[in-house]
């Protein structure tokens, strides 16, 4: 029996000719929720699954007897049960080192225009409002030889203090879950506390995964700490941020601005204020969002599940070592 994929997520053609050489394909790439009836029928009958930004729940799982592997098109796993695919026997991988760059890119760019109010004095400009030499109620503030505080300290996090600390000549401060001695010597990062960070850094950017540790790891508490001038920047999940508490530190002026890729909901519900902040860019999760790098994320997916479905060891696998000891 041909074993069958179904793919939730728009992928070129070459990838699903891969894999339509080996496999059937349920190609549905306009699902939006996993209540789509035509999603549920696919899962009904799927052995491996290629999506991303759906969360796949314990319930949904029990609606896939048949379900082998899951190659998300993503690096972050937190839209997925790991223990409960684990202990089910489904394999799961994800998207690491392809979109390193590309997001730390994204980070910069957050980093940048939060600084120096760009996406605020480029609306001035757009609205024909620029009639005089911009006065200093309007003046950014320097990024470069500044102190950069990365809370997380990967793939991503690496990335982005090199642009820091090559590029803009900026000291790196790290908070992470280890230390980082390579790191250390490269870049001549210093490891400190949380809340050491918080308080000596002027660019805060976290970039830490999304699990149970993480959740709400900067709240009300963190924002106090941090210096009044601070900018403040998530690239890595929303939910890693108790958004209420970032709402009213901004408008209480600490953080004085703040640069978001990620929000607890996504899309951003109308009702948000942030997008209407000045202090606030606000990005709709462009972390990844190039050509380039999607194509190679997608890239990474299809080898994923086919090694997977093939009964080879696939290219990035996430519970591959748990699924051996379980
Ligand atoms: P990574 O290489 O695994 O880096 C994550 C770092 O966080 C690791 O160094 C890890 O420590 C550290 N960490 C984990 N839990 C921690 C905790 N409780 N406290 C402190 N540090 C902790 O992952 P990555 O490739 O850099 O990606 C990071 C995250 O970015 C992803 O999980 C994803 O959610 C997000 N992301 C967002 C976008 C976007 O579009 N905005 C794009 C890509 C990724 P160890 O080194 O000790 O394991």
């Amino acid at each position: 029996m041909t074993k069958r994929i179904l793919v939730y997520r728009s992928i070129n053609e070459d990838q699903l000719a891969r894999l339509e050489r080996d496999f059937h394909v349920d190609y549905l790439p306009e699902v939006a929720s996993a209540e789509d009836p035509a999603f549920l029928d696919a899962l009904a009958n799927a052995h491996g699954l290629v999506g991303a930004s759906l969360p796949i729940t314990p319930a949904l799982l029990d609606r896939a007897p048949h379900l082998e592997a899951i190659a998300s098109i993503s690096v972050g796993y937190d839209n997925y049960p790991v223990d409960e695919l684990t202990r089910r026997g489904i394999l799961l991988c994800n998207t690491p080192d392809v979109l390193t760059e590309t997001t730390a890119d994204t980070g910069f760019l957050l980093i940048m225009c939060a600084a120096r109010r760009a996406i605020e004095l480029a609306g001035m400009v757009q609205r024909g409002e620029w009639r005089e030499s911009i006065g200093k109620e309007l003046f950014g503030t320097d990024v470069h030889g500044k102190t950069l505080g990365m809370v997380g300290f990967g793939r991503i996090g690496a990335a982005i203090a090199r642009r820091g600390a090559l590029g803009f000549g900026m000291r790196v401060l790290y908070s992470n879950a280890s230390p980082k001695p390579e790191l250390e010597a490269e870049l001549g990062a210093r490891h400190r506390e949380l809340d050491e960070l918080l308080t000596e850094a002027d660019i805060v950017c976290v970039t830490v995964p999304l699990n149970a540790d993480t959740h709400h790891l900067i709240g009300a508490r963190e924002f106090a700490l941090m210096k009044p001038s601070a900018i403040f920047v998530n690239v890595a999940r929303g939910k890693v941020v108790d958004e209420t508490a970032l709402i009213e530190a901004l408008r209480a002026g600490k953080p004085h601005a703040a640069g978001l890729d990620v929000f607890e909901r996504e899309p951003l519900p109308e009702t948000s204020p942030l997008p209407h902040m000045p202090n606030v860019v606000a990005l709709p999760h462009i972390g990844s969002a190039t050509h380039e790098t999607r194509t190679a994320m997608a890239d990474r997916a299809v080898a994923n599940i086919l090694a997977a479905l093939n009964g080879e060891r696939p290219p990035s696998p996430v519970n591959e070592l748990e699924l051996k000891s379980s």
